[in-house]
């Protein structure tokens, strides 16, 4: 692990985390920006409020990025060649945001909820940027502020789930089913944790292994052997037994090896047949084919 806080000579966590746009207000338990007008705020965040997520009992709470960087520390490190996660501690849902390097340019995948200007400097300086892209509209994070630090780099939204976008923007642009960011590097979109939950497969990743970052699309587990399908994660709703099929019937022809997840929850090694190996798992149990076991 090294620290974004300090370039190379000081110790991690010392400098103060410096972000890009201070005055740009989020939810601070999606992590998702909106503006800088707090008049212009709705009395909920919607995404929390939908059933896939949710609004802390002690209720809705909005922050800027300024103090976002007040309370965090952003840690990187490094996963495999070309592909390193950034993570910012006690900053939104907390995910990983996965900076992915080829040689046509870099992907920032799931931006975290706080741009900064060290993370962002670092990243420009691995080459020009592709694209910024969510997974799903709970890691949409503070995209626009990654833009804007990034050069005004492209964040891609899925048309599916673009009524979840709650900063609009000239950097934003709609794009639906599958895209080729480059050669070797293409969005799919998969649904089913939300109609427009996209996954992006690296083919050359992993050093030729492949790659598949699948955001919460398809969800590596604890055990680092299986994967899941939900409607919501911390909400417990699981996606039917056709769903699941279908997801798994798509990814199906693609080269990987490893699967990253959010929260860098991952799955190193042969990774495709796990995930099929997942889905009929999934698919056996909500058909009711183990309620014997229950
Ligand atoms: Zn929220």
């Amino acid at each position: 692990m090294v620290s974004t806080t300090n370039q190379p000579s000081t110790p991690a966590g010392l400098e103060p985390v410096v972000p890009v746009e201070p005055a740009v207000i989020g939810c601070a338990t999606c992590g998702v920006e909106y503006g800088e007008d707090p008049a212009a705020l709705p009395e909920v965040c919607p995404i929390c409020a939908d059933e896939r997520q949710y609004v802390p009992g002690t209720g809705q709470v909005w922050v800027t990025q300024a103090e976002l960087a007040g309370r965090t520390r952003i840690d990187v490190a490094e996963l495999g060649p070309d592909q390193w996660g950034v993570h910012a501690e006690g900053v939104g849902i907390g995910q990983t945001m996965q900076v992915v390097r080829t040689p046509e340019g870099v992907l920032v995948w799931d931006p975290t909820g706080l741009a900064d200007v060290a993370t962002a400097r670092w990243i420009a300086s691995l080459g020009p940027v592709l694209a910024i892209v969510a997974s799903h509209p709970h890691m949409y994070g503070a995209q626009v502020g990654w833009s804007r630090a990034l050069g005004d780099a492209p964040v891609l939204v899925n048309t599916a789930d673009a009524e979840w976008l709650q900063r609009s923007d000239d950097v934003v642009q709609p794009w639906s089913g599958s895209l080729d960011l480059t050669e070797g590097l293409a969005l799919r979109t998969l649904g089913g944790h939300f109609p427009g939950s996209t996954v992006a497969h690296w083919p050359d990743g992993a050093g030729g292994a492949g790659v598949l970052l699948a955001g919460d699309t398809i969800m590596a587990n604890p055990d680092r052997r299986t994967v899941s399908f939900m409607r919501s994660y911390p909400n417990r709703l699981p996606l039917s037994a056709g769903v699941v099929a279908r997801i798994a019937a798509d990814v199906a022809d693609l080269h990987y090896r490893a699967m990253w997840s959010n929260f860098s929850n991952a799955i190193t090694d042969d990774a495709d047949a796990r995930v099929q190996d997942s889905a009929r798992r999934h698919v056996a149990w909500v058909r009711g084919e183990h309620d014997d076991l229950t």
